[in-house]
């Protein structure tokens, strides 16, 4: 009676909202692997690695303020263009690189579409993840990123993503530089029991911005260590595969409109 009970219970509770939010189980060693600012080392260097060893991702692209320093250190929108064709995901971080807390939502918007339009004239399918540049986030432009239908919005705070937790327009992430490898080695290991393991990485390396920077030989290990233990290294955008994120925002929004009221 009481194995039948269990069953009942398991079935009230756990099935329906397990399927709400997910497609099918996370696999253990599910890592995400996403490149922001388009320095042009993430065609000339990252890219060909990736191919490499068959590894999905996601490339955060924005422009900056034109002729930032120096262009030609920056990926231009052929290689761009080129990393979509190879397969790879092209994300938006706004047309210049702004803390987005600071726009106002026409503001915001214009910023946003300024991708999108480019990647339309492209060939490139239409932006469905972003990260908040430099971090900055607020609640309005997670509110407008929903409005938009954006999928993902990917953020910091070195913890693995929890799918059934974690706001999919909030995707926690750890950070790769030069000065990090036993911390990103000790984050590979978070993925398991349905949690994802998510690293932003910048250039490899990336001239423009040092403290940031990934040299190509780490970069490479990082990647041997992933091939060596079986990891599979997907885009944001191949997790439609695993989540249903449409559900996930609308179920998780009220435990994620807590931590927003605290902010
Ligand atoms: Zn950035």
């Amino acid at each position: 009676m009481l194995k039948i009970l269990n069953l009942f219970l398991l079935l009230v509770f756990f099935l329906p909202g397990y399927s709400k939010i997910l497609k099918r189980p996370i696999p253990d060693k599910l890592v995400v692997l996403t490149f922001d600012d388009a320095p042009e080392s993430q065609y000339t260097i990252v890219a060909p690695i990736l191919k490499e060893f068959g590894f999905g991702a996601t490339f955060f692209v924005c422009e900056f303020p034109p002729n930032y320093r120096d262009s030609t250190k920056y990926l231009n929108w052929r290689q761009i263009q080129a990393l979509d064709r190879m397969g790879f995901e092209i994300a938006n971080h706004t047309k210049s690189h702004v803390g987005a807390s600071h726009l106002s939502e026409a503001g915001f918007e214009e910023q946003l579409t300024y991708i999108e339009k480019k990647c339309d004239s492209l060939g490139i399918p239409k932006t469905s993840s972003f990260a908040f540049p430099g971090y900055d986030w607020s609640p309005a432009v997670i509110e407008k990123l929903a409005k938009e239908h954006y999928d993902f919005a990917r953020a910091g705070g070195n913890k693995a993503y929890d799918p059934e937790t974690d706001h999919p327009l909030f995707v926690p992430s750890w950070a790769m530089t030069d000065k990090n490898k036993d911390q990103i080695t000790a984050a590979f290991q978070e993925a398991h029991d349905g949690k994802i393991v998510v690293i932003t990485i910048h250039g490899v390396p990336d001239l423009e911005h040092p403290w940031v920077n990934t040299a190509p030989a780490l970069f490479r290990e990082h990647m041997q260590y992933l091939a060596d233990h079986h990891y599979q290294v997907i885009s944001l955008r191949d997790l439609n595969k695993y989540i249903h994120i449409k559900k996930a925002q609308k179920i998780l929004f009220p435990e994620f409109r807590k931590r927003m009221e605290k902010k």
